[in-house]
């Protein structure tokens, strides 16, 4: 599968500075999820999420892509070349700057994990599993997190738990959540619980 990518002349929302920013316009969802459900696109690596963070050459806002409004005046600068897990941390500690909003927090953080495995940057991929755990806890409290995401976001903590190698906090915490997740989560923790009685880290597929 090769990607195809655009350059889209975007606006920061913050200091109004106008810039190129490479996109993916079109992400076909595969239905395939791995542990972490993340989405398997088939072997690319690394995958689409490297085009769905954006920074700011001038301010140094990092954010969602699309949370850049695209411009059609010519732009002279250029977003910078700087690596997705890095552009995904910076955009974690601005949302933490600017409030309460842990889901987005603890989100930025796991796709920085995810780019960071992508090029195997570690410890990296471990500490940003261990700042997204925090993060996606305190948002099921503050509930930032949306409703509908929270069964997922529940058994998130879990298997991130699991793959930084606590094994014990993994079975702890998921004997606590189990029996009020949805079967097909309920059936992934059940899994997850029994890689950690191996004290495995390994992904497995989601089904
Ligand atoms: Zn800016």
């Amino acid at each position: 599968m090769s990607m195809y990518l655009a350059d889209i002349g975007v606006k920061c929302p913050n200091c109004g500075v106008k810039f190129n920013s490479r996109q993916l316009p079109l992400v076909v969802d595969t239905g395939l999820r791995n542990s972490e459900l993340r989405q398997h696109v088939g072997e690319t690596k690394p995958q689409y999420e490297q085009y769905s963070i954006c920074t700011c050459p001038s301010c140094g806002m990092a954010d969602w892509t699309l949370s850049f409004p695209a411009t059609d005046e010519v732009c002279v600068l250029n977003q910078p070349n700087s690596p997705p897990h890095l552009q995904y941390r910076q955009a974690a500690l601005w949302a933490e700057k600017q409030g309460k909003n842990f889901y987005g927090v603890g989100m930025f953080y796991l796709y920085a994990a995810w780019c960071a495995d992508d090029i195997n940057a570690s410890p990296q991929n471990r500490e940003y599993r261990r700042l997204a755990i925090d993060a996606l806890h305190k948002s099921l409290i503050d509930v930032s997190c949306p409703m509908e995401e929270r069964p997922d976001v529940e058994y998130l903590i879990g298997e991130l738990t699991r793959r930084v190698g606590d094994f014990e906090a993994c079975k702890n915490y998921f004997n606590r959540v189990i029996s009020r997740l949805p079967a097909r989560l309920s059936t992934m923790a059940r899994k997850s619980m029994k890689l950690a009685d191996m004290q495995s880290t390994e992904l497995f597929d989601f089904d």
